[in-house]
């Protein structure tokens, strides 16, 4: 049990108040829409914001109609 644990367990005993609340969740959106949102913007506008640095994500196409991947020019990410 860690310092910070037992101070956490004297100021408020769980007897008394129940146990701890869960760790709020993050409410923003989930990776799967984040990179479904990448995507459709690459295949809509050949580019689309890095998911990881914010910088310039661009499209590589194939034979198809829509981009088979995506490397972005700041950090070198690749989507595929
Ligand atoms: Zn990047």
């Amino acid at each position: 049990m860690s310092a910070v644990a037992v101070v956490r367990d004297i100021e408020r005993p769980s007897i008394l108040f129940g146990p701890p609340a869960a760790p709020k969740r993050a409410t923003g959106p989930t990776l799967e829409q984040m990179m479904s949102g990448t995507w459709s913007e690459l295949a809509r506008r050949a580019s689309a914001a890095c998911p990881m640095c914010g910088g310039r994500l661009q499209a590589r196409w194939g034979a198809g109609p829509s981009p088979v991947a995506g490397r972005c020019e700041d950090c070198g990410t690749e989507l595929t």
